[in-house]
């Protein structure tokens, strides 16, 4: 005798699922519960995000309409496609998510884990809309997911795969130089980038823009020299920017600047390593714990990241390293007593259960999201400053923004004037010397005829940005008596992006 269903959204282990049909039989004794749900994994991703938006919308003068249109997703394309792999047909589920459209093209990564959800690449796509405005990059706000563990395929069969996606994303402009432009993101690299714009050129041969259609693509195919260090190389710049204004570091709890600080990393992927590896080499931090999915590994004297990713590649572990010490037990160690917390892994990692636990005195969001909106409450009552992920991790976006700049320019930056700058800085060196009468040391000389490389164009004008969204945020705490930077940073994006719907007549 079935009782009433339920359509109850329950939690457990960071996934939420919506109870759909729940069927209770009496037997006897026992009632019998037939559950039958769908997954909504890390729906409480999307929801801290909103609140987020919300908690910021008080101190601004967006109306709640306008503040409803900004805050909802434009549009969710899902797709499920078939690949033939290993004598079977095998069916994958992808979604393209455009949250704005604000300015064009969307800009948004593409990820491929097997937690993907709706819920979780539209949530990533709103962090893209903020995170777009904050640094002023003219890009509406985008996501893509594959749902796929590409641990579990060769890596011609996720060629295979990259390349249906693709080509079913490219039919519906969901890839595109003008209206949506993918990048890396957890699980991809510049090898899918370059799968992407290679479908694109096939399916558009004459586009003279089709490079423009993808970012983070390899150097060799378009991409820009820095892309791939880009997000945590921003990250360490954003790090810098915040040392660099004593009332900030003493408000957080430091007495002096970045070095020597102790340092935990979450995830050393892409962004985590990078970070980090600058942070010890540049920075004289010392990184004390890298945690990984499959285990952590410690020294308080510090580890070398280089060293330490090169025998993650070969052993796929931190087990057995000389390094440190190896803990399995990965995420207890968020909690570890260091100076600065850097989780560069996943979203909702810190959540109500140990966001009382946390002992950095600084965390800097290098992830999408790893602070749920509850821990963030917590965190900002316990006076634990955070640098959020919509300003921490915009590195890969400004730099995308670059590479597609470069691809639409069809001329390598600083091309033109690199001579010509070399000829003035030989002429200024000769008139000094010749009015002084001394020689300029060859050291100098060197330097300054030698001139600007690309990568070091890209490096400036990446700590640019990412100093000026420091100082605007911070700037826009002050002045608004806001109590901390996530708020401050959302009301900044919000701002900038009301102002643009404004304008287009919304
Ligand atoms: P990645 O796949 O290169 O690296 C992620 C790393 O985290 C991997 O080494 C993985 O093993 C590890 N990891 C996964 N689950 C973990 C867990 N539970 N505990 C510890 N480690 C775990 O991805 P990435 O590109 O470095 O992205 C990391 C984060 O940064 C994501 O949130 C992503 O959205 C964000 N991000 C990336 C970029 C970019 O340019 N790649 C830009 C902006 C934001």
């Amino acid at each position: 005798e079935p009782t009433a269903s339920g359509a109850t959204i329950q939690r457990s282990n960071q996934l939420s699922y919506a109870r759909q049909e729940t069927k209770h039989y009496k037997c006897k004794k026992h009632i019998i519960i037939f559950f039958k749900g769908v997954i909504l994994a890390n729906q409480d991703f999307l929801g801290s995000t909103n609140k987020l938006f919300d908690k910021a919308l008080g101190f601004t003068e967006i109306s709640e309409d306008l503040a409803t249109r900004i805050r909802v997703c434009n549009s969710t394309y899902t797709i499920n496609f078939g690949v033939k792999l290993r004598d079977q047909i095998h069916t994958f589920t992808g979604w393209r998510s455009v949250h704005s459209e604000h300015f064009e093209p969307a800009k948004g990564g593409i990820r491929y884990d097997i937690d993907a959800s709706q819920e979780e690449v539209e949530a990533l796509a709103a962090l893209m809309t903020y995170k777009c405005a904050i640094i002023e990059v003219p890009y509406g706000g985008s996501k893509g997911a594959l749902k796929i563990n590409p641990k579990d395929w060769t890596k011609p069969e996720i060629e295979k795969i990259t390349r249906r996606f693709a080509q079913e994303l490219i039919k519906r402009d969901l890839i595109h130089p003008a209206q949506n432009v993918p990048a890396p993101d957890v699980g991809t690299g510049a090898d899918e980038m370059a799968w992407i714009a290679d479908e694109y050129r096939r399916i558009y041969p004459t586009d003279i823009n089709a490079l423009a259609c993808v970012t983070g693509k390899p150097t060799q195919k378009g991409g820009l020299v820095g892309r791939s260090e880009a997000t945590g190389r921003g990250v360490q710049y954003i790090i810098r920017a915040f040392f660099q204004h004593e009332e900030d570091y003493i408000k957080a709890g430091f007495k002096g600047g970045l070095k020597d600080k102790k340092i935990a990393v979450q995830g050393l992927g892409n962004v985590g390593y990078h970070a980090a590896k600058f942070l010890q080499e540049e920075d004289e931090c010392r990184i004390i714990c890298v945690m990984e999915h499959n285990g952590a590994i410690l020294n308080p004297d510090g580890l070398d990241i280089e060293a330490l990713k090169k025998y993650q590649l070969e052993h796929g572990t931190f087990e057995g390293c000389e390094q440190g010490k190896f803990e399995k037990n990965s995420s207890e160690f968020l909690s570890i007593d260091c100076d600065i917390l850097i989780p560069a892994a996943k979203e909702n990692v810190i959540d109500e259960s140990n966001a009382a636990a946390i002992q950095a005195k600084l965390i800097v969001e290098a992830a999408n999201g790893p602070i749920t909106f509850a821990a963030d409450e917590i965190l900002n009552e316990r006076n634990i400053m955070i640098i959020p992920d919509i300003m921490a991790n915009a590195g890969g976006v400004a730099v995308s923004y670059f590479e597609w700049i470069r691809n639409l320019r069809h001329i390598r930056f600083g091309r033109l004037e690199k001579r010509r700058n070399a000829y003035q800085f030989d002429t200024l060196i000769s008139a000094i010397e010749t009015m002084t009468g001394k020689e300029m040391p060859e050291k100098f000389k060197e330097q300054f005829i030698e001139g600007a490389n690309e990568i070091d164009l890209i490096r400036s004008g990446l700590d640019d940005m990412m100093s000026e969204a420091y100082q605007k945020v911070r700037k826009s705490l002050i002045e608004n008596n806001i109590p901390n930077l996530r708020t401050a940073a959302y009301k900044v994006a919000l701002d900038r992006i009301a102002i643009s719907y404004d304008s287009i007549g919304l």
